[in-house]
């Protein structure tokens, strides 16, 4: 599966604004964004004006670089939110929310969603008491996502059970903090979630 393998710092500079990430970074002075505002590349002497359809292809950006999505797959996930009965933004938005490199990272078991998907294709995660190593994969209500036995024994996991009681979990998930087990107890809600995009704005890209 392809992936970008740039520099992520200059999708946020490009977005005009912080994506976050790469995970604690983003917290300190160190993040390019603060640092840089201004976006990558040569500099116009005056900043044209974004038209209406840039915009969209903006929020459509930040929306596919802050999941870490490629176009082809965004576009495939958006074609099922489309199908889907109820407001197309609103289920990219669940649908999104609901793929396994997502829930690992809101689950706190990584800082970003980038390491997320690493743990994921490294097969350190089970889904269901299953290995999975598909960052796409969709979980289900009532799902549960854990760590592999072996990778329990690694340098990262014991340091996760340190540092994981300070982390606090959406309330559609729960976490066992002891056993690093974690579930999704109901379906994320578009209220229930801070959208990184506006859902409508990407709507209307994809409806030229
Ligand atoms: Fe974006 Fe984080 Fe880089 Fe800052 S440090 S520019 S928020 S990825």
């Amino acid at each position: 599966m392809a992936r970008y393998v740039g520099a992520v710092c200059r999708r946020c500079r490009r977005s005009g604004e912080k994506l976050f990430l790469k995970g604690d970074r983003c917290f300190t002075p160190k993040c390019s964004i603060d640092k840089r505002p201004k976006p990558p590349g040569m500099q116009p002497r005056r900043r044209p004006r974004i038209s209406d359809r840039g915009m969209q292809l903006r929020e459509k950006q930040k929306a596919r670089y802050s999941y870490g999505m490629m176009e082809r797959q965004f576009r495939k996930t958006f074609a099922e939110a489309e199908r889907q009965a109820g407001v197309t933004g609103d289920n990219l938005l669940i649908l999104l929310e609901r793929r396994l490199d997502n829930i690992v990272y809101r689950l706190g078991f990584s800082d970003s969603r980038n390491q997320a998907r690493q743990l994921v294709r490294h097969g350190h995660i089970i889904l269901n008491d299953r290995r999975t190593d598909v960052p796409s994969a969709l979980v289900k209500e009532g799902d549960t996502i854990g760590w592999r036995k072996e990778s329990a024994k690694s340098e990262y996991y014991k340091q996760l059970t340190q540092t994981i009681e300070a982390k606090t979990v959406s309330d559609w998930l729960s976490l066992d903090k002891k056993n690093l087990v974690g579930q999704m107890v109901s379906l994320p809600t578009p209220e229930g979630i801070a959208a990184p995009f506006n859902g409508k704005t990407i709507v209307e890209h994809y409806s030229r």
